[in-house]
């Protein structure tokens, strides 16, 4: 049984985020910057995070001329355009929050590359006519120039480069998003998984286990913000399907010489490649096997790092005799049908938010403000 100083003072909250990845703890610090004395905490399964978070590629991007292109065709253009803006919304916050040096951010710009004609690059004018109002200069440019420079493979048929692209570390990142959520009063408790939720109109009740004990928590809101895992814990018609996709990636040793700079996409951004501190990342490879990847499971297969490495030898590294790769991981995506996140109220009281479609560095902290507004108080 519980003391009495458990349940109200240790068990009991204004909001409850459930999932300490970019998407949860925006949430808490947007909250908490709004209301200062309410009680705030966010409960994270992992002893360290545990999500996409900590294992994606470090991309702070708006979406690749070929991207952007494809959304057009998918959602229209109007959507398609405020989808970017609520990407660079999103960025705007991030670095407003964080600045640069602590989150390792390089504003070098990103590339697109392609190894074949693609119809995206007779778009390029009508795209950037698009995004006029947002970027206020031409957002995409023709830098076939740039292949020699970056010592890319003579495949590359065409370069697309934006200087309103960078790349950052994702797990400095983190840290300083939990610092400053800390900083505003937010309580982070890791180690603890929710393992239900129950909601009426007035209060959500739901256990969470940690290692020593479960405890009942007492709240007024939750945000449910574990990715592709918030079918575990709620489900409502008011949830668009959630698709789960992983992202296997791979880090080479230190190259000498490397002039790759910024970020790169290619294949509509099923690949992604980078420097990182004189290596180079590369991730994607998930269109080979879509319905393999279509996983929660955080192992990296095989197949997918054979490619990624045919890929890095063939077109990243064309002249490089022999790469040692350091490091390997994979982790979670959550995408919808029509690539538009989501911030829904799934139940009274609880609102789920996913659906970065691969972007959760630009759009995280736009959800948490969304959050935030539609929390009660
Ligand atoms: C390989 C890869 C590369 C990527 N590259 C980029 C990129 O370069 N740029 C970009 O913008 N985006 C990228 N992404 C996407 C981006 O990482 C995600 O969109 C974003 O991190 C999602 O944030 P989130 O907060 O929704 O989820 P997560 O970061 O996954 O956070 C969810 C958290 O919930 C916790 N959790 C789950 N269940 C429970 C529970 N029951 N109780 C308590 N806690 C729980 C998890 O441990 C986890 O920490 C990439 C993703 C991957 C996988």
């Amino acid at each position: 049984m519980r003391s009495y100083w458990d349940t109200t003072a240790w068990q009991a909250y204004d909001l409850v985020v459930i999932g300490g990845g970019i998407i949860g703890i925006s949430t808490a610090i947007s909250y908490a910057e709004r209301h200062p004395d309410h009680r705030v905490v966010v409960l994270e399964r992992g002893h360290v995070p545990f999500g996409a978070t900590t294992r994606n590629a470090g991309f702070a991007c708006f979406g690749s001329l070929s991207e952007i292109a494809h959304d057009i065709d998918l959602m229209g253009v109007d959507a398609a355009h405020d989808l970017v803006r609520m990407r660079l919304d999103g960025l705007r916050i991030l670095m407003q929050r964080c600045g640069t040096e602590s989150i390792a951010y390089n504003h070098d710009g990103g590339s697109e590359i392609f190894l074949e004609d693609h119809p995206a690059l007779r778009r390029i004018d009508d795209v950037n006519a698009v995004l006029r109002d947002i970027i206020n200069e031409n957002a995409f440019q023709q830098r076939n120039d740039l292949r020699a420079a970056y010592g890319l493979s003579h495949d590359v048929v065409a370069l697309i480069h934006t200087s309103h692209e960078g790349t950052l570390h994702s797990g400095k990142m983190l840290r300083r998003l939990w610092k400053l959520a800390a900083e505003r009063g937010v309580e982070i408790r890791t180690g603890s998984t929710v393992t239900s939720i129950t909601s009426n109109n007035s209060s959500v009740r739901m256990q969470c286990a940690s290692v020593q004990q479960t405890v009942d928590i007492v709240c007024s809101n939750v945000v449910v913000a574990t990715n592709a895992m918030i079918p575990s814990l709620v489900q409502s018609p008011a949830i668009p399907p959630i698709l789960p996709g992983r992202g296997q990636v791979l880090v080479t040793e230190p190259i000498p010489g490397l002039s790759l700079r910024g970020s790169f996409h290619m294949d509509e951004g099923y690949y992604y490649f980078r420097e990182l501190d004189g290596r180079v990342l590369l991730g994607g490879g998930r269109n080979i096997d879509i319905d393999g990847e279509a996983t929660l499971s955080h192992d990296t297969t095989q197949r997918i790092q054979d490619v990624l490495e045919h890929v890095l030898r063939t077109v990243i590294l064309p002249h490089q005799p022999s790469i040692n790769i350091e490091h390997r991981w994979a982790g979670t995506m959550a995408f919808t049908e029509n690539k538009q996140p989501v911030v829904a109220v799934a139940e009274p009281r609880v609102i789920v938010a996913f659906g970065c479609n691969g972007m959760g560095i630009a759009l995280g902290s736009a959800l948490g403000e969304q959050c935030a507004d539609l929390l009660h108080t």
